[in-house]
């Protein structure tokens, strides 16, 4: 099968969150299994001279936004079988932000969209599968469909979106996307591209795309609830028969505690002696105090309302009345930054707090905490669970989107379980939960050991998915028969 990817981020090019692991994963297992697999991302100023060196200009071409005529250049780099094509427009993309700022975020991802599709005759690949990800992308499906689906190159050709998060759109202007995509006026009508007044990216994919996929079951069902929904459940219930959850799987090579040289020792599920000292070495990089017996909780995550920190702040002072240390790795919103500043100030040796994004210093927090929490308002899928799982790093999170499908709580009846979990969005059940976990921490070494044995034994693979939306590609092309999303898979 051919099959076009199509996202504003991917590893190991660029990342600010989950989307990027998701396509920088997906595509190379997709490749493995003996598919044709090419991505298409900008490229930003941020992508690492490394990889500008070994690009290979492609071709160029004018995109017509509008009445403007913008270049458009296709550099392309070969690696782990998958082609990697990078939309080149320095005015757009040669800035030093990837995301927001400008106010102009409708024109540059509306260009990248308009890009991508015209690129496609150009290089010469017509794919079976256009895989779209994320709003950025949304206009992909949406102008395939409305302004490209009727010439030959492109009619057979099949859309299908992903949706990372649903909080996230690209709401705009009609006025301002109508200037640079040049759709009429008929196509502004609620069951097409307006969505309460405005352009919305996102919804354009959700009504154009042939299937819709989000990053896991759970959060499948409730982004068609009003909770959940972000004002789109009820397109997305009226779409639920070609609505599908698939949860992502981990990179499972970078996140290997076996082999990771970035902590300080390696450790395995069966001898896992390893940790304790990358345990005493992240206490030591980050000023804690070193001591074995002390509960190290970690975060690792975008700083945002999204990852359930309001919960962290209003139960802090009880939280640091316990014998625990807690470490904080995130950038975003101001008001978490001050929390977690003013935390470091004030439990000194029990709390750091670092405002930058480093993955080797994510990878140390993972192996050397002793448990992780996320206790998100709402979660997609959620990769820093199983990351943490994975380094035998017990979860304590709340049971929303795709925590809810990874992490199942301790039963002290019947011993299943791989971690800690709380329902309500409550601070005070979050800090009972981790009061519950110290215990089992404690008192409770045989238990505690299984959860990390659990954790670190749990089957993170792209390899299920990727066999899932292989099934749903086939689907589309009528191949095989899709199965209702409703329906066990
Ligand atoms: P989201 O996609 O909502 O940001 P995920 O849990 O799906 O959340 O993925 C976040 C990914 O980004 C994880 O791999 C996490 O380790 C990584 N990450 C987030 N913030 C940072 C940071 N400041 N430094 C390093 N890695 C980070």
């Amino acid at each position: 099968m051919k099959i076009l990817f199509t996202a504003s981020e991917c590893v190991p090019f660029v990342k600010t969150g989950g989307l990027a692991d998701v396509v920088g994963a997906l595509a190379p297992v997709l490749a493995k299994q003996g598919h044709d697999v090419r991505v298409m991302i900008p490229l930003y100023a941020h992508i690492p001279q490394t990889y500008v060196a070994r690009m290979e200009h492609v071709t160029d071409f004018e995109v017509q936004l509008g009445w403007r005529r913008q270049y458009c250049g296709i550099e392309k780099l070969e690696d782990s079988g998958v082609t990697w094509y990078f939309i080149d427009n320095k005015f757009y993309f040669g800035r030093s932000y990837i995301y927001g700022m400008g106010g102009d975020e409708y024109e540059r991802f509306g260009f990248f969209c308009r890009g991508v599709l015209n690129a496609l005759p150009l290089i010469g690949f017509q794919p079976d599968v256009i895989h779209a990800h994320d709003w950025q992308s949304g206009m992909v499906p949406a102008l395939h469909k409305i302004q490209y689906a009727h010439l030959p190159f492109y009619m057979g050709i099949k859309d299908i979106f992903t949706i990372h998060n649903l909080q996230y759109q690209g709401i705009f202007g009609i006025k301002e996307v109508q200037d640079v995509l040049g759709l009429g006026d008929t196509l502004w009508t609620n069951d097409k591209l307006e969505c309460f007044g405005c352009a919305n990216f996102l919804k354009a994919a959700l009504v154009y795309a042939d299937l819709i996929t989000t990053v896991s079951p759970s959060y499948a069902e409730e982004i068609q609830t009003a909770y959940y929904g972000e004002r789109l459940d009820g397109l997305l219930r009226a779409r639920r028969h070609q609505l599908y959850g698939v949860l992502n799987g981990l990179d499972v090579e970078d996140y290997n505690p076996a082999t990771d040289p970035f902590i300080a020792a390696d450790y395995t599920p069966e001898n896992i002696a390893g940790k304790a000292e990358c345990k005493r070495a992240l206490q030591e990089e980050l000023g804690l105090d070193v001591d074995p017996n002390i509960p190290i909780v970690g975060m690792v995550g975008r700083l945002s309302n999204q990852k359930g920190l309001d919960l962290v702040d209003y139960i802090i002072a009880d939280l640091m009345a316990e014998k625990v240390q807690l470490v904080v790795l995130g950038m975003g919103e101001s008001r978490y930054v001050n929390l977690f500043s003013w935390a470091e100030g004030e439990y000194r040796g029990r709390v750091a707090a670092r405002f930058t994004m480093d993955s080797g210093l994510a990878h140390r927090i993972y192996a050397g905490c002793d448990m992780f929490l996320m206790p998100s308002q709402f979660e997609p899928c959620g990769l820093s669970q199983m990351i943490a799982m994975r380094y035998g790093t017990v979860p304590i999170v709340r049971e929303t989107g795709g925590l809810r499908d990874t992490v199942l709580s301790y039963n002290e009846f019947t011993g299943e379980g791989n971690g800690f979990t709380f329902f309500n969005y409550n601070a005070h059940d979050m800090l009972h939960v981790i009061q519950r976990a110290m215990k089992y921490y404690h008192d409770e070494p045989e238990i505690w050991r299984t959860l990390q044995e659990r954790g670190m034994n749990g089957d993170y693979t792209w390899d299920r998915s990727a066999a899932k939306y292989v099934e749903l590609y086939r689907g589309m092309l009528g191949e095989t028969a899709l199965r209702d999303p409703s329906e066990p898979d």
